[in-house]
């Protein structure tokens, strides 16, 4: 059930976490964009968080995102993993899209944005853990992909996405995508979740993706 008042609430409190981990290492807050993960939560939780003030949301499913996000005033990343006959409906909706991780990928989505004349902004998604059941360009192979990316889109390749692994230290994670954006001159970098995100602000993140610590915990997948 959606309270609203909770809504606010966990806004102000992840603000406020937002704006001490920043100032903590001599960073302004307001160079912390917080996208807050709407996904598998109902639309009346949306529309609180944006009465709360709330504008950048995520979801990772482009299906549930567009019956939630039909409205102006959000902007909407997509941040899970895409398939490839998804691409052209992501493409129409979303103003960025985190999860590009393959040449399919950025095929559909060039295709996309021709037919559609839009192209969110962009970023790599990098297996940073190089786990076998995680999306993301392979660390060994991400170089060369970014490096193809940038060619192709130009300033629509923002930055760089990554998820530690779970239960490690992802401070030494966040820190090799920071040294790989800068590497490749990308300002962008979405690291940190609600159980790292300050940790993530303070190795460089300049998105952090926060869904329980706003909207409570989701039902468990099925
Ligand atoms: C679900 C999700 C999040 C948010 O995770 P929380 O732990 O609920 O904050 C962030 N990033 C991605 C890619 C996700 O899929």
């Amino acid at each position: 059930m959606t309270d609203p008042n909770a809504i606010r609430a966990n806004l102000e409190a992840v603000h406020a976490r937002i704006a001490l981990a920043a100032r903590a290492c001599g960073r302004a807050p307001a160079d912390i964009t917080l996208i807050a993960v709407s996904k598998t939560h109902p639309p009346d939780a949306v529309q609180a968080a944006l009465a709360a003030g709330q504008t950048v949301f995520g979801e990772n499913r482009v299906q549930e995102a567009a019956e939630k996000f039909p409205r102006a005033g959000a902007r909407l990343h997509i941040i899970g993993g895409l398939q490839t006959n998804k691409a052209k409906e992501a493409v129409r909706i979303a103003d960025a899209i985190d999860s590009l991780d393959r040449v399919a990928l950025a095929d559909a989505i060039e295709r996309a944005a021709d037919t559609l004349g839009r192209c969110p902004a962009l970023l790599v998604q990098v297996n940073i853990g190089d786990e076998a059941q995680k999306s993301g360009v392979a660390t060994a192979e991400a170089e060369g992909f970014i490096r193809a990316m940038r060619a192709r889109f130009g300033a629509r390749l923002e930055g760089l996405m990554c998820i530690p692994p779970e239960g490690a230290d992802p401070a030494p994670y966040f820190t090799r995508l920071r040294e790989m954006a800068d590497a490749h001159g990308l300002t962008v970098r979405s690291m940190g979740m609600s159980g790292d995100f300050e940790t993530a602000i303070r190795h460089g993140a300049t998105h952090v993706r926060v869904g329980t610590a706003i909207f409570g915990a989701r039902p468990a997948s099925p």
